[in-house]
């Protein structure tokens, strides 16, 4: 039996006392990259109440701050992996560290906080009939064997690997959130999200773009990791959000892909900032070296080691999203790269050399 009722009707009460928000709306790992974008979004519906619940493993405070006292925002220090309760509507569970550096840091917690800690929302989910929505990952389909990758593939996952606790880990998220679906009726919606960049991604966290950009701006050389022509599709965060977003408000469970099929290799990624107009390259990664450029145009690149398991090539296919969302990636690198290099000089408190 599938339950297809909505959500329920927020009780007179409490409409009421919360200043008329008629969708009260938990986002596990709100202080996060995406997770504190998602959060600015969701905030500027006046009918939107938001709890956001928060380890700060990775996460912090600060990108909160433009919410904190706000009569419809609450913040709350607490880990996914202990039981919690709380009466919401919706759940965007994204509690879970993203980057490879801190979610090998320590993979028994990893693990946890996706299996028990997706129990745990799930359990919460039935308990109040909430929606719930899983931020799961492109590392679902491992190092993949298909072309771009279709959300029907299943994967090729080493299953004791270094990765593992996050990919297997989100695997097993998603087979509880089907569970939950098929035996208890509760309305579940997966994303796979494919490589997210923008402001407030953590400066030190290891990912290639946060990379690059903090040693352009550093005067650092870039650091690629062999054999470089790994391949990645990188999408801007305010459409991640928007597609986040629609993929809860519509009809349908998912999984579905949500990236920027943009490819290229993370050789030609660093080569962007040395030789602006090589010109065999897709308009996005034209884009990216035009703007590396600008912000350093002396930078040397070196090859250093890759880790295990790095997955060799990856590309969403998005053409559910286009299809039952009518969602596509609208911020071209060009366009979105700058303003990640604007927030990461304020950070760092370098300013760009006159
Ligand atoms: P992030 O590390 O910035 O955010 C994760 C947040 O979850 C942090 O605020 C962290 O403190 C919190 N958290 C971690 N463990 C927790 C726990 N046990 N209890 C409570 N809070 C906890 O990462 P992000 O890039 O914002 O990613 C958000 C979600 O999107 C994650 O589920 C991630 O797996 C998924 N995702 C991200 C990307 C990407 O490129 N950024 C790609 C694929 C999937
Ligand atoms: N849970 C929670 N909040 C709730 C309801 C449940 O954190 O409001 C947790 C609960 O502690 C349990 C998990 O969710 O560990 C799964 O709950 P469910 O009711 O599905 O299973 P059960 O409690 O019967 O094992
Ligand atoms: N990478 C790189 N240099 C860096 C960091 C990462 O060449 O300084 C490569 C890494 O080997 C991988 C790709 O960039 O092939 C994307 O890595 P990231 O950690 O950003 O995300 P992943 O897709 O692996 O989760």
């Amino acid at each position: 039996h599938v339950s297809t009722k909505p959500p329920p009707e927020p009780s007179p009460l409490r409409k009421a006392k919360f200043f008329q928000a008629n969708m009260r709306i938990l986002v596990t790992g709100g202080a996060g990259f995406i997770g504190s974008h998602l959060v600015d979004k969701l905030m500027q519906n006046e009918k939107n109440e938001v709890i956001v619940v928060d380890n700060y493993f990775t996460g912090s405070k600060d990108n909160l701050k433009q919410w904190i006292g706000h009569p419809r925002f609450e913040l709350i220090r607490h880990d996914v992996t202990e039981p919690l309760l709380v009466e919401v509507d919706q759940i965007y569970h994204l509690a879970c560290p993203a980057s490879p550096i801190f979610y090998k840091y320590n993979p028994v917690k990893t693990i946890k906080t996706n299996v028990i800690g997706t129990l745990n929302m799930l359990g919460l989910a039935k308990r109040v009939g909430a929606r719930i929505l899983l931020t799961s990952t492109s590392e679902v389909y491992g190092d993949p064997l298909v072309h771009p990758q279709t959300e029907d593939y299943w994967g090729n996952v080493n299953p004791i690997g270094v990765r593992s606790c996050y990919d297997e880990g989100k695997r097993v998220a998603e087979t509880l959130m089907f569970d939950y679906h098929r035996q208890h009726g509760i309305e579940i919606r997966i994303a796979r999200i494919f490589n997210t960049y923008g402001p407030r991604m953590n400066i030190d966290d290891g990912r290639v773009v946060s990379n690059f950009i903090a040693q352009a701006i550093r005067d650092e050389p870039l650091t690629v990791q062999l054999p470089g022509t790994q391949t990645r599709s990188f999408c801007y965060v305010s459409d991640m959000v928007d597609g986040l977003i629609r993929l809860m408000e519509g009809n349908n469970t998912g999984p579905i892909n949500i990236g920027n099929p943009g490819e290229f290799t993370m050789t030609e990624l660093a080569e962007t900032v040395k030789e602006p107009d090589l010109g065999i390259f897709s308009t996005n990664l034209t884009d990216m070296k035009v703007v590396l450029q600008m912000i350093n145009p002396n930078v040397k690149i070196i090859t250093v080691d890759n880790t295990p398991d790095d997955p060799r090539q990856r590309k969403p296919n998005i053409t559910k999203a286009n299809e039952l969302l009518g969602w596509e990636p609208k911020i071209k690198l060009r366009d979105g790269i700058p303003l990640m290099e604007e927030d990461f000089r304020k950070r760092l408190e370098i300013p760009r050399k006159k």
